[in-house]
């Protein structure tokens, strides 16, 4: 503080990123009656939130859920999440998250004007047309079909276009003329008073120091990590050249003005990693096996799980088995064939009709993969998988000749990662310092924080939490919660 001279914005409450997290900030420190000042280093608003498929994680009985005829609690809600985002996950987070999650989707359709369909889609993603629902997150795959009743919870807006483009543009209207706005304002760093309260924030634009007063408090709303690639290198080298979900805004530098400032982080190691193995759907009736020929997961489970497993369990070196029909494209299986259907070119690179052929063709250690299929195949007859527990309906046993599909990472086939670490957060959306105390004024949500996931992931939860907790930081900062 005392580097400061003059204050160039005089504010309430500082928030700086304009995507869903800092959007949903926004409209709640405003109506709370502060003074709201929004901060981008964009020329307008919209961040990687703007560039995102648009799905949203909601359950415990939405009335999408219940028109498409699924049942749904907060508790079946809870337990899957407790179960599905990691050990470590953050217990307090997902209790609120879900008990508000029916409330999250009315402030979404009513405050915020944000339209969904009716309508289910059984393809694993999002979907590409306009319906509503779907499953993202292996509710109904083992283990978690176990645990708790499944029900699809992602929940994608109506658009014929970009969701997450209409999201936004949802969010921003809502907002209305509420808050002001200061854009191609990269901010670098936060102010400290000696008490240690953090009153303000000083940035750059175009080339000129601006220092922003926040009287109430800074919510930092900057987006994640995987852009830098040295902080990639430090918390998740697995990672460094994967593809990245985001954009180059998505550069830590919320995390990294926040830590300089006295913050813990949390989770900073936790990552989703999508391997697709699918369209088509009927690749589930394949197997997939490591570089040894074994299996490691259950094929028809959400492919964050299949990545993660496959980059971190197996160091990416993972193959599809397939027969014809499993392929699933009408010709006869061909040596090298790109996938029309998907985006993503995957090739079978071995057709052989036996497994002990496939084996020395594709480089298997001789007799691994015909174990592997003899197990498979014997137990599949009956309709059961009894060491993965694949779902009985992608369960029959695999008919010769059998091809492989190359989904090493060395291949190509993309492995897209997100980072889900950052600022330690509780749920009010105080940042927290190596003590666990709150940091007097400062605030923060989004993928800036450690959310609902930690090492363990479903879609639709960065664009949910981020809206919800950054709600909550609103209201905290705004002195409403
Ligand atoms: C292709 C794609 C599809 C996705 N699909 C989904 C999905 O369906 N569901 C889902 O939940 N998630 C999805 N995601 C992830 C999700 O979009 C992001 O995790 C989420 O939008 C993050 O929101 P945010 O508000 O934290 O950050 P952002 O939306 O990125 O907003 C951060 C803002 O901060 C600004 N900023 C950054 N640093 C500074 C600084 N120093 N000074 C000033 N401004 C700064 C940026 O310009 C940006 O506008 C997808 C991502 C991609 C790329």
């Amino acid at each position: 503080l005392d580097e400061i001279s003059e204050w160039t914005i005089d504010t309430d409450v500082a928030i700086v990123g304009f995507g869903c997290a800092g959007a949903a900030a926004a409209i709640e420190a405003t109506a709370a009656g502060a003074d709201t000042l929004i901060i981008d280093r964009a020329g307008g608003p919209g961040g990687t939130s703007a560039l995102s498929s648009g799905a949203i994680y909601l359950g415990g009985g939405t009335p999408i859920q219940r028109a498409c005829g699924f049942e749904d609690s907060v508790e079946d809600m809870y337990t899957f999440l407790v179960a599905a985002c990691g050990p470590d996950a953050d217990e307090a987070k997902i209790a609120i998250y879900c008990g508000e999650s029916v409330s999250q989707y009315q402030w979404l359709v009513e405050r915020c004007g944000v339209e969904f369909l009716a309508e289910f889609c059984e393809l694993p993603g999002i979907p590409p047309g306009e319906q509503a629902l779907h499953y993202v997150g292996g509710e109904n795959a083992y283990p978690f079909n176990q645990v708790a009743r499944p029900a699809p919870r992602g929940h994608k807006p109506r658009t014929e276009g970009n969701a997450g483009w209409m999201l936004m543009d949802r969010l921003v209207g809502a907002l209305g003329h509420d808050a002001a706005r200061l854009f191609d304002t990269r901010v670098e760093r936060l102010v400290v008073g000696r008490d240690g309260r953090v009153v303000g924030a000083v940035g750059r634009r175009y080339g000129r120091e601006v220092t922003v007063r926040a009287r109430r408090g800074v919510i930092l709303t900057a987006g994640g990590f995987i852009a830098n690639d040295r902080m990639l290198a430090q918390y998740m080298p697995l990672v460094v050249g994967c593809e990245k979900v985001g954009g180059d805004t998505d550069d830590g530098s919320g995390i990294r003005m926040a830590q300089a400032a006295g913050a813990a982080i949390k989770h900073i190691d936790a990552v989703d990693v999508t391997l697709m193995i699918t369209p088509p759907l009927s690749r589930q009736f394949g197997i997939l096996v490591n570089g040894q020929g074994q299996r490691f997961i259950n094929e028809d489970t959400y492919f964050g799980r299949v990545g993660y497993a496959a980059l971190y369990g197996q160091g990416g070196d993972v193959y599809l088995v397939v027969d014809q029909d499993s392929y699933g494209i009408d010709d006869s299986m061909p040596v090298v064939q790109p996938d029309i259907e998907g985006q993503v070119i995957t090739r079978v690179s071995h057709v052989a009709g036996t497994a002990r052929e496939l084996e020395e063709s594709a480089g298997f250690p001789v007799g691994s993969l015909e174990a592997t299929l003899d197990l498979y195949n014997r137990h599949a007859q009956n309709g059961e998988d009894v060491t993965h527990h694949k779902s009985p309906e992608w369960v029959r046993p695999l008919v010769p000749p059998y091809g492989v599909i190359d989904y090493r990472r060395s291949s190509g086939v993309p492995y897209w990662s997100l980072t889900l670490g950052g600022l330690h957060t509780n749920v009010r959306g105080e940042v927290l310092n190596a003590d666990g105390d709150a940091i007097p004024g400062l605030y923060a949500a989004g993928r800036t924080t450690s959310g609902i996931a930690a090492h363990g992931y479903c879609s639709g939860l960065s664009l949910g939490d981020g809206m919800f907790f950054g709600r909550r930081a609103g209201c905290a900062a705004a002195g409403s919660l």
